[in-house]
């Protein structure tokens, strides 16, 4: 049975797509099946993962408000054993058009479970919003990735977001867990970086990865070739980490 990641952080600019691209990518390269599923509507997972936009029929969009069946939207990505559902612009127009619509909250659920046990991971790349599709996200997944971008106010915005969890897992999945918090875009030269990784930890001890994300050109640039890191440059301290990342994410079940 596949374990669903949703990435989550209303923050935009904090590492999300970046990370549900290259986690995906070396959790396949290291031998998982991985399924990323791109439910923000600036779609940026999809492009990064070399899907052309252009190219997309059927989106996340579909199976979400017109009941497509996940299967038939899942696309190869240029990764062996990494398969994507893709998000087009169209998906913009879902976080109103769900509103009246039954079930709402639990349509990527049921979509997924459909899918579920033909994955080792299901990884789900949420928008920069607390709003229905991140809901839907937290709501399918079984536990919650957030990134947190070294940075000043680093912890700002997290209370909302737990908040948020605590509702989902009160009324809509009571399983739902903290699977881990990611340090990303650490800057080695500056002391504040440091400051901040103590900050975190101390409030979220030891749900912190031992995988620190730095600051890396490569990362930044992959995504413009349509090309996860570990294709793009395998020799780079991008993809060493998240390999590493991908590693600890098996290691901790
Ligand atoms: P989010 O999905 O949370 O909005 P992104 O993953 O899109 O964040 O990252 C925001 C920007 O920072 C992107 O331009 C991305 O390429 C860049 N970026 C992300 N992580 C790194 C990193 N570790 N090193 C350098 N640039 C990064
Ligand atoms: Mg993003």
């Amino acid at each position: 049975m596949g374990k669903i990641i949703a990435i989550a952080n209303q923050k935009g600019g904090v590492g999300k797509t970046t990370t549900s691209v290259n986690l995906g990518a070396c959790l396949a390269y290291i031998g998982k099946k991985v399924l990323m599923v791109d439910i923000d509507p600036q779609g940026n997972a999809t492009s990064g993962a070399g899907i052309e936009k252009a190219d997309v029929e059927q989106c996340i969009y579909d199976v979400l408000v017109d009941d497509v069946a996940a299967r038939e939207v899942i696309k190869p990505t240029k990764v062996e054993n990494l398969y994507a559902i893709p998000a087009t612009i169209q998906l913009a127009g879902a976080e109103i058009e769900l509103v009246p619509t039954i079930s709402r909250e639990v349509r990527l659920k049921r979509a997924l479970d459909e899918v579920k046990n033909e994955y080792d991971y299901i990884l789900i790349d949420c928008p920069p919003s607390l709003g229905l599709l991140t809901i839907n996200s937290l709501t399918a997944a079984d536990a919650v990735l957030i990134p947190v971008q070294c940075e000043y106010y680093a912890l700002e915005g997290l209370s909302q977001l737990l908040n948020t969890v605590r509702i989902v897992q009160k009324h809509l999945n009571n399983d739902l867990k903290i699977e881990g918090v990611l340090l990303t875009m650490l800057d080695a030269r500056t002391n504040l970086g440091i400051q901040v990784i103590e900050e975190v930890k101390k409030y979220f001890q030891d749900k912190v990865y031992k995988t620190i994300i730095p600051r890396n050109v490569r990362l930044s640039e992959a995504p413009s070739h349509g090309e996860p890191i570990i294709i793009y440059d395998p020799k780079s301290r991008g993809a060493e980490v998240y390999l590493d990342l991908a590693k600890e994410v098996v290691s901790n079940g």
